[in-house]
């Protein structure tokens, strides 16, 4: 990337998503290949048993009201999953075709239906009558939109508690706008809002008002899908320094800067920065990234283990070393030298080789936990030693306090955005379970 255009203009254009695609043509001819297998392998391998065969087959025919229909039934973020799930691991990985040959290209297709219902409006869903209850959801991440559009759908009363300006968790604030376009993750929302779900932004649970507060409100139930905000430190000398970044904040300011928001000083790596990123999870590969479009002068990653053990995506790692990153295996930093406070250099080890380098600036991406706004100002829910949510089996994803429910990474500890969606699927279902259960009490009493 010119550094001399990234010092002087504008760098937003480096953030333009990186992955094209499917032309019409290319679409047809790619869902055409799949076998519409009777015992689709693909769909077991996706956690939220998307239909997918059934979708393809409709594509393949130029069915695209169809196939974004059939695709509704399962997903509320279909343009999001096509793009940021590991499909390789889930429905691509067991796709028949990929065990001879070429596995269909399951997520390209998802994104080319969602992003063509996004532009042609092809499908109206039926505003279903809200008459089956109140909910409250807290958060609006994947978990939190899962359980927004499943219950809509089914007949209740939504509305969505978000302590960020906009909604969309992690899928807004956390993954770069060159994997995942703000404008993508807005028109899943928009889809939501169709069924009736209100958003309420800039809204702190814990602070601008209390789960005791909302049961008052006369919500039924509430959801609370507030996912894993409290990044955690690296205890080394030196790990307070000025230069020392959590990830999420970086990845935070970074997109408030491409969203035009916030200025380019405020995010905190500059032109010709020399970077350490400290992790090899997802997190770790787009602050890697994010930092080398910020102009960084060299970035490299440090993590303790080997590239089989990193929980990165391949594609993601792939993408890095393309971008210029470099990966130093099984090694971590022992130290951060500081200069007038700020960080200087630190001392790396490899096996038991230590070499002291350069640095300005050092990205943690070491792992997050629940922030504790929600459980410290209401009683009765129950966490575990590290601040994760309890939850029951029955009725399913309820907390120790009656009427709550938790899921997504609050619940399950940091993982994806299809597993989010799987877990808040169940806990929809054992919600509507209680309401339905209390309404009908209700109407006996
Ligand atoms: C940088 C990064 C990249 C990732 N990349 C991928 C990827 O490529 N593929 C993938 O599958 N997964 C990825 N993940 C993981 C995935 O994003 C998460 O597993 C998923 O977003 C969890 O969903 P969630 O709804 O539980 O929580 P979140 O997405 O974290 O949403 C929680 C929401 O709750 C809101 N909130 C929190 N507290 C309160 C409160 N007190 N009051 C009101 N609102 C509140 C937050 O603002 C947020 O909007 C990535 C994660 C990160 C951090
Ligand atoms: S396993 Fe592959 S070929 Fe079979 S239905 Fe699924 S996508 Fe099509």
């Amino acid at each position: 990337m010119d550094s001399k255009e990234l010092r002087e203009g504008s760098n937003r254009h480096l953030f333009q998503e990186v992955s094209e695609g499917y032309t019409m043509l290319e679409a047809i001819t790619e869902a055409k290949r799949c076998l519409h297998c009777k015992k689709p392998l693909c769909r077991s391998g996706c956690p939220i048993a998307n239909d997918i065969p059934d979708w393809i087959h409709e594509l393949a025919q130029g069915n695209l009201g169809n196939a974004i229909q059939i695709i509704n039934t399962r997903s509320n973020l279909p343009a999001v999953c096509g793009r940021v799930c590991a499909h390789e691991r889930q429905c691509e990985g067991n796709c028949v075709l990929g065990k001879k040959g070429q596995a269909i290209n399951i997520g390209k297709l998802e994104r080319f239906v969602a992003d063509f219902d996004a532009s042609m409006h092809l499908h109206h869903e039926g505003l279903v009558q809200k008459n089956r209850g109140r909910i409250a959801v807290i958060g609006s991440g994947p978990a939190g939109l899962t359980i927004a559009g499943d219950m809509a759908r089914q007949g209740f009363q939504v509305e969505i508690f978000e302590m960020e300006a906009e909604p969309g968790g992690v899928l807004m604030f956390g993954i770069p706008e060159y994997r995942l376009p703000r404008e993508v993750v807005r028109n899943e929302v928009k889809r939501i809002e169709a069924l009736g779900a209100v958003f309420h932004c800039s809204v702190t649970v814990g602070h601008d008002l209390t789960i005791d507060d909302l049961f008052d409100q006369g919500f039924d139930a509430i959801f609370m899908g507030t996912g894993t905000g409290k990044p955690r430190k690296l205890d080394i000398p030196g790990c307070d320094a000025k230069g020392v970044e959590q990830a999420i904040y970086f990845l935070r300011l970074a997109n408030l800067y491409t969203a035009g928001s916030i200025p380019r000083k405020e995010v905190p790596v500059s032109v010709g920065d020399e970077v350490f990123v400290v992790g090899c999870g997802n997190t770790a590969m787009d602050a890697a990234r994010t930092a080398v479009r910020m102009g960084a002068s060299s970035v490299e990653i440090v993590y303790h283990r080997t590239i089989n053990e990193m929980s990165a995506l391949r594609a993601e790692y792939d993408d890095a070393v393309a971008e210029g990153v470099k990966f130093n295996w099984q090694s971590q930093i022992t130290c951060i030298h500081e200069e007038d406070g700020s960080v200087a250099g630190i001392t790396l080890k490899t096996g038991e080789e230590e070499t002291e380098r350069t640095a300005n600036r050092i990205i943690l991406a070491v792992g997050q936990r629940p922030a504790s706004r929600i459980v410290s100002t209401a009683k009765g829910i129950d966490v575990d030693e590290r601040g994760y949510v309890l939850t029951r089996e029955s009725p399913f994803g309820m907390t120790t306090r009656k009427g709550l429910f938790a899921g997504g990474d609050v619940v399950r500890h940091p993982a994806t955005v299809v597993h989010a969606m799987q877990n808040a699927k169940k806990v929809a279902d054992g919600m509507i379970r209680y309401v339905d259960a209390i309404k009908l009490l209700e109407s006996i009493v």
